[in-house]
């Protein structure tokens, strides 16, 4: 039988791919189709998407099999693939491009992943886009902007609409911690197929909770570490003034401060509905301007900005509910005037003795599964000038 699945092409092709696994009997190619044969895979392709971007497709296909199988040692997947449907876009570059995405899509269903988990399968297969054509960044990376344009508040693992956009953790992932050989190494893990979660798999195969892994790359996230940020933060800094976007912004001044309550709005619900229309986070999914300091999902990430004006030395502080502490991860992600930044745990207290050698101060929050997820930040001159209890990470 000639089994076909059909796949939802990513970004703005509107056209619909199958995949076909091998099949002793070659199927018969109905009228209106062509072939097209590269040296691993077939590709046949309806009329209306003509040969020429037929060709790039198919272009792309075949450079994912030899990167990513070949290669990388991941499974096979399909052989054949079926493409029907007017794709929209003319750029050589994105057809090669969006054609490595959806050829992972087919290496996917070789393993036991659960297919419903938009944050693993879309985003190991935007993920497979930077993997083979690493050069093509603007090819990719439109998703991404939405962590930093304000989706990190809402931006839960499970959050099924915005599975593309999670190509950034995984290249996060896959730059700090063993490549396409990890990616490939997960989707074999003996637990994924028992049918445990990911996280699980991940943290088994890098050593570290995966709560903490997380909390790396939201700190990397504040500091401009992200993976591709020197195209990634201009294209978002042209949409919102703050990058990422916080859900504070105030001042040293020198005076006590306790800060409970949101004072940013949050523009990623309207931004993202139009760029997309559906399947965005609704208003009242992210924390809006007056309400408590609460990360309300899990894995979502909150951002504190914090401009030095005073030279008097400055206690932060970060105040959760004590049975909780261990949900949550805290990071004090601090520029100089140089640009640099730093990255420091904060646990309890941190004292910056000359807080003006700093430009920015940046507290970088997130927290696990449970709940509820509040938190207060206080800022107070500190007796002790001379120490800085700021570990330097
Ligand atoms: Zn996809």
């Amino acid at each position: 039988m000639d089994l076909r699945i059909w796949l939802v092409l990513f970004l703005t092709i509107s056209i619909l791919l199958m995949t076909a696994p091998p099949s002793p009997r070659e199927p018969e190619i109905p009228p209106g189709f062509s072939v097209l044969q590269t040296r691993h895979l077939t590709v046949i392709y309806e009329a209306q998407f003509t040969k020429q971007k037929a060709l790039y497709f198919a272009e792309g296909m075949e450079a994912a099999y030899q990167r990513l199988v070949i290669k990388q040692g991941f499974r096979s997947g399909a052989r054949r693939f079926w493409l029907q449907g007017f794709p929209t876009s003319e750029n050589p570059e994105h057809l090669r491009t969006v054609a490595t995405h959806e050829f992972f899509h087919s290496v996917q269903l070789s393993y036991s992943l659960k297919l419903a988990d938009r944050f693993l399968i879309e985003g190991t297969a935007t993920w497979a886009m930077r993997e083979v054509y690493p050069e093509c960044v603007e090819c990719y990376i439109e998703a991404f902007e939405d962590w930093l344009i304000g989706g990190t508040d809402a931006s839960t693992l499970q959050h099924l609409g915005l599975g593309h956009h999670a190509g950034l953790f995984w290249n996060f992932i896959s730059d700090h911690y063993g490549g396409a050989q990890l990616i490939r190494r997960l989707f074999e893990h003996p637990d994924i197929r028992l049918g445990v979660d990911w996280p699980k798999g991940l943290s088994a195969l890098t050593g570290k909770p995966f709560l903490d892994l997380w909390a790396e790359f939201a700190a990397a996230l504040a500091a401009r570490r992200a993976p591709d940020a020197q195209w990634l933060y201009p294209r978002a800094e042209q949409k919102t003034p703050y990058v990422p976007v916080p859900v504070f912004v105030g001042e040293w001044t020198g005076q006590p401060l306790t800060i409970e309550q949101s004072n940013w709005e949050n523009p990623y619900p309207q931004l993202c509905s139009e760029k997309r229309g559906g399947a965005c986070p609704s208003k009242t999914s992210i924390l809006s301007v007056g309400s408590n300091l609460a990360i309300r999902y899990p894995y979502g990430i909150h951002f504190l900005r914090i401009t030095p004006k005073s030279t008097a030395p400055l206690a932060l502080h970060v105040e959760v509910e004590k049975e909780h502490t261990s949900n949550f991860r805290i990071y004090l992600v601090a520029r100089r005037a140089s640009g640099a930044y730093e990255i420091s745990p904060l646990k309890g207290e941190c004292v910056l003795s000359k807080p003006m050698e700093y430009t920015l101060l940046q507290v970088v929050l997130t927290r696990g599964l449970e709940v509820p997820g509040k938190y207060q930040l206080r800022l107070q001159e500190s007796q002790t000038p001379d120490s800085s209890l700021c570990r330097r990470g």
